[in-house]
């Protein structure tokens, strides 16, 4: 059961754990609907706190932070799915977490997040457990190669993951993640990747915006094109699964679903992350509102907007590591809108912005 949550009005304060370029984008849209936020990030400098009315830095397990933090705020929402699960609980108990634990819990390993997407009676990759590297041996002999050998947490980007094109791979595959336990996923022979980006609402109603197709280079994301090239039945049964998994979680605030479409009606569940998401920042320019207003007017109770697009085709092209030194030739083009991140140093295969064409 959903519980009863009042309303905030504006003015009021929203705490963001994380201070990336989602807690960014997050706490501009809040500012826009006349919030303010407070960001809490254990790393100084960090591109959200720069836009926010006051940042905590301070480690996740730093108490006496996490309760300043808490005592500041109205509502408390998270940019990432790896805040550690005690430093939310602990949160829990002195103000409301919009989502909840259970969805930054489930999401946070890759075992349990399989293991529930299969409860539902959705599909996902064919996986195995690994433990120890003779567990990934045997696991190796069950579900073959082409797989990828995924650490069970913490993994983002491609990282905490490696191919293995064949089956003498096993030991340099369970070195490359340090013996982390993992999880071996057959190989998905796709058509295309496509995600979900939906709101759910204190309530339990939802908003999904258009079905995202989404191209990976690397373990990274680098294009996302709406609409899709799927048919229209696909779409919708995409949105229903990304809703039963939403409703699953008694999810409050935007969620993401990753799909795999296999030939041309089958959906494979890759990954759930229960926040704002790469493959929608394409409704900052595509959309009247935005999936950051969106998660915003979930988290503080407000009605959810329309999730219309307003223009036949919208492309989003991330711009990673030195990508961005093409700032001011992207700045110029007609019809494209650059978005920066503000990050201070540029690493390789770092997001530092992205471009919208509409
Ligand atoms: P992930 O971080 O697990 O979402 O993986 C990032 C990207 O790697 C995905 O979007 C796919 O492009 C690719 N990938 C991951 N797992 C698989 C799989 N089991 N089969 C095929 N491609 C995969």
């Amino acid at each position: 059961m959903t519980t009863t949550f009042d309303r905030l009005a504006a003015g009021s304060t929203i705490g963001i754990l994380g201070g990336g370029q989602l807690g960014r984008m997050l706490a501009v849209a809040a500012a826009e609907l006349g919030f303010d936020c407070v960001v809490y990030e254990p790393e100084a400098d960090c591109p959200a706190g720069r836009v926010a009315a006051k940042c905590f830095t301070a480690a996740w397990d730093d108490q006496e932070a996490l309760a300043a933090f808490a005592d500041c705020v109205d509502v408390v929402t998270f940019e990432f799915e790896n805040v550690p699960a005690p430093s939310l609980a602990f949160l829990a108990e002195r103000t409301s977490i919009r989502p909840g634990l259970k969805s930054l819990q489930l999401t946070q390993d890759r075992l349990d997040e399989k293991q529930f997407i299969q409860g539902l009676g959705l599909e996902t990759a064919p996986y195995a457990t690994c433990d120890t590297l003779e567990a990934l041996e045997r696991a190796v002999g069950t579900i073959g190669v082409p797989a990828i050998l995924k650490t069970r947490t913490l993994g983002y980007d491609g990282k905490g993951q490696f191919r293995l094109s064949q089956i003498s791979d096993t030991a340099e595959a369970w070195a490359a993640l340090g013996g982390k336990p993992a999880i071996l996923e057959g190989f998905v022979s796709f058509e295309r990747e496509v995600s979900v980006i939906l709101a759910r609402a204190v309530d339990g109603s939802f908003a999904a915006f258009d079905v995202t197709e989404n191209v990976h280079q690397g373990g990274i994301l680098r294009t996302s094109t709406v609409p899709a090239q799927i048919s229209e039945a696909l779409g919708t049964k995409a949105v229903e699964a990304a809703s039963q998994i939403a409703a699953a979680l008694d999810h409050i605030g935007v969620l993401a679903v990753e799909f795999f479409v296999v030939g041309a009606d089958q959906l494979v569940v890759n990954e759930i992350a229960p926040r704002v998401h790469n493959s929608g920042h394409w409704t900052q320019d595509g959309c009247a509102a935005d999936q950051f207003q969106q998660h915003i007017r979930a988290v503080v109770h407000w009605p959810l907007a329309s999730t219309k697009r307003h223009a036949p085709q919208v492309v989003m092209n991330n711009l990673i590591g030195t990508d961005v030194e093409a700032w001011a030739d992207l700045a110029g083009q007609p019809d494209t809108f650059i978005h920066l991140y503000g990050k201070r140093a540029v690493r390789d295969g770092r997001k530092m912005g992205h471009v919208i064409k509409i």
